[in-house]
C-alpha cells in the first residue's frame, strides 16, 4: 500500500460487505469498496467494516476510493447469532440505551440484556427514559436510582417538551455514542432534539409521503455539531433476537459480584442450584429482583 497516496476516513455507513460512505477529517465523503484482498480477510474473520471503522484508502477522484486497510477496534457493539459474533458497529466510547416511560412501556429486561452486549463491548452506558411527559415522573425514580446506583448514567427525557434533553446533550458532548433501543421510544425523536436541524424521521411518516418508512434504515454514524457523533443502530432495535451466551452474562449483572464467589458450587449458574448466594441476596432485597428475573430469562434463552 502506498500510504503517501491514502487518505484517512471513518466510515459513516456500510452496506454489505463492499459499499461504505468514509468521511475524511475535514469533512469530505467518500463512496469507497473494499480492496479484493481485504474484503477475503475480513470476511474470513467474519468482520466486514462497520460504522465507526477508521480506514486507510486510495482515493480515486473526489468522490471515491478504495479501502486498503482497517485499525484495530475499540468499544464495538456485536450480535451473535447461532454462535457467531457479527459486529455493529465500532470506535464507540459510550452507548446510549433508549426506552420510554410509556408508549411502549419501559421494559427493564431489554435494558438488562443490552447492559450485557454492552458491558462485553467495553462500552459504558447511559439509560435513557424518554417520554416522561407520559407519567408521573416520581413513578419511575426507584428503577433510574437502582441503575445510577450500579453506575450507569441516567437520563429521563421528554424529547417532545424539551425535558433533560440539555443533559443528554452534555453526554454526548465530544463522545462517540451508539444509540439502541425498542422502535418507538422516541430515539429519532431525541437525536433531532440535541441537534435541531437534523431531520431525522420519526416513526410513522416519512419525511416526502407520509406513507410511512418504506426504505431499509442502515446502521449510520451521524457527526453532531458541537464535537462527537452518534451511531444510529435501527438493526438492533429487536433485542429479543440476540443470543448472548450464557458465561458471559453473569459478569455484566455487576452487583451479583460480591455474591458469587459466596455460592456452594463454584461454577453456580445461580438458576436451580441450592445454596445460591445471588438468590438469597434476592431473597434479602439486596439485589433487585427484577434483575435477578432479567438474569433467568437471558441464561434460559427466552427474551
Ligand atoms: P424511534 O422509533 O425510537 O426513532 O421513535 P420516534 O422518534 O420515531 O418516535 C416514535 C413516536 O413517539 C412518535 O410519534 C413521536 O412523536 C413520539 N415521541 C417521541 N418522543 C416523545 C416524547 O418525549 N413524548 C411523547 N409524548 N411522545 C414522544
Ligand atoms: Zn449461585
Amino acid at each position: 500500500v502506498d500510504e503517501a497516496a491514502c487518505l484517512r476516513g471513518r466510515v459513516r455507513s456500510a452496506i454489505g460487505a463492499n459499499n461504505c460512505q468514509v468521511e475524511t477529517p475535514d469533512g469530505s465523503l467518500y463512496h469507497c469498496t473494499v480492496r479484493r484482498v481485504l474484503r477475503t480477510l475480513l470476511r474470513q474473520a467474519r468482520s466486514p467494516v462497520v460504522a465507526g471503522d477508521l480506514v486507510l484508502f486510495q482515493p480515486e477522484g473526489d468522490s471515491k476510493g478504495v479501502i486498503e486497510r482497517v485499525e484495530p477496534r475499540h468499544g464495538t457493539l456485536s450480535r451473535v447469532s447461532r454462535g457467531l459474533e457479527h459486529v455493529i458497529a465500532a470506535n464507540s466510547d459510550q452507548a446510549l440505551i433508549v426506552g420510554s416511560a410509556a408508549e411502549p412501556q419501559l421494559k427493564p429486561s431489554l435494558i438488562d440484556r443490552f447492559l450485557v452486549s454492552a458491558g462485553k463491548g467495553g462500552l459504558h452506558v447511559i439509560i435513557c427514559i424518554n417520554k416522561v411527559d407520559l407519567t408521573d415522573a416520581t413513578a419511575l425514580q426507584p428503577i433510574a436510582g437502582m441503575y445510577g446506583r450500579l453506575g450507569y448514567d441516567v437520563v429521563m427525557t421528554s424529547a417532545t417538551e424539551g425535558h433533560g434533553v440539555d443533559h443528554l446533550r452534555r453526554l454526548l458532548h465530544g463522545r462517540q455514542t451508539l444509540v439502541a433501543g425498542q422502535s418507538g421510544v422516541g430515539k429519532s425523536s431525541l437525536l433531532n432534539a440535541v441537534q435541531p436541524g437534523l431531520g431525522r424521521a420519526i416513526s410513522g411518516v416519512s419525511r416526502d409521503s407520509g406513507k410511512g418508512r418504506h426504505t431499509t434504515r442502515v446502521t449510520e454514524l451521524i457527526p453532531l455539531t458541537e464535537g462527537g457523533s452518534v451511531i444510529d443502530t435501527p438493526g438492533i432495535r429487536q433485542f429479543e433476537l440476540w443470543d448472548v451466551i450464557a458465561e458471559e452474562v453473569e459478569a455484566w449483572f455487576v452487583e451479583f459480584r460480591p455474591f458469587v464467589a459466596l455460592c456452594r458450587f463454584p461454577d453456580c449458574s445461580h438458576t436451580h442450584e441450592a445454596d445460591c448466594a445471588v438468590k438469597q441476596a434476592v431473597v434479602e432485597g439486596r439485589i433487585a429482583s427484577h434483575r435477578f428475573e432479567s438474569y433467568v430469562r437471558i441464561m434460559s434463552g427466552d427474551s
